[in-house]
């Protein structure tokens, strides 16, 4: 990695604008590998030199990749008029990074929802050739039996014609409720269509409850992630994607 202007990194990281920098310069605040600078332009190298401001040193980086396990009830959206997003459950500091959701997931879905700035992962992972798996677990109003499964395996048609391409329906259990048996069941597919689980399961004429998402490729949702939370994924996750 190059090195760059100080004001440039310490603006995209949030710290200031430009001529903000430049003042807390003049004021002293701000120090690369011990020294206080006098020039807001000077060249460092984010990744070798020590940069601090206010005594606190600055953890540089360009890219963010985050896990968050989506609770119901906001939207994976950047903004919205209406409903609270998936970026205002973020920290500011790692806000500033500007990541945005990799696909989407319904207002009242659950589970494992990555969010980056790196376009060209999140363009690869979303990129309807790759046909990168997703794999949802859910709760379904209907007795899901081998026949569904053969037809999610074979593909369906959806309300508005579309064929759907194979997918890996699993029934992990049945439970007898006041409203009727309700089918405990894990699925994996491999697009992305609107809405595309709930309208698989009224195509074969019944109805999904609850739905989480809890694996996107490789990456697992963590299991020690609470609902509503979110961490940073680690390399080795990171390479699961890539
Ligand atoms: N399929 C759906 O129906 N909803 C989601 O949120 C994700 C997949």
């Amino acid at each position: 990695k190059q090195t760059q202007r100080l004001d440039k990194i310490l603006s995209h990281m949030g710290v200031g604008t430009r001529s903000e920098l430049k003042k807390m310069v003049k004021q002293g605040r701000i120090y690369v590998d011990g020294k206080v600078v006098k020039d807001s332009g000077i060249q460092v190298n984010p990744e070798i030199n020590v940069i601090e401001v206010d005594g606190e040193r600055i953890k540089y980086r360009e890219m963010i990749y985050l896990m968050l396990h989506k609770p119901p009830g906001v939207v994976s959206a950047t903004e919205d008029a209406r409903d609270k997003t998936v970026l205002d459950l973020l920290r500011k500091e790692d806000r500033i990074f500007q990541p945005f959701p990799v696909g989407r997931l319904d207002k009242d879905t659950e589970g494992l929802l990555i969010l980056t700035n790196d376009g060209p992962l999140a363009h690869e992972l979303l990129s309807p050739r790759k046909h990168v798996p997703k794999t949802y677990e859910a709760r379904v109003l209907g007795k899901v039996d081998a026949e569904d499964v053969k037809q999610f395996a074979a593909g369906l048609r959806l309300d508005d014609g579309y064929e759907t391409m194979p997918a890996e329906l699993a029934l992990l259990g049945h439970e007898e409720t006041d409203e009727g048996t309700v089918s405990l069941i894990s699925l994996i597919i491999h697009e992305g269509k609107f809405h595309q689980v709930k309208r698989m399961f009224q195509a074969v004429g019944k109805r999904v409850l609850y739905l989480k998402r809890v694996a996107m490729g490789e990456l697992k949702l963590a299991s020690d992630l609470a609902i509503g939370s979110y961490r940073e994924l680690t390399e080795e996750e990171l390479n699961l994607l890539r």
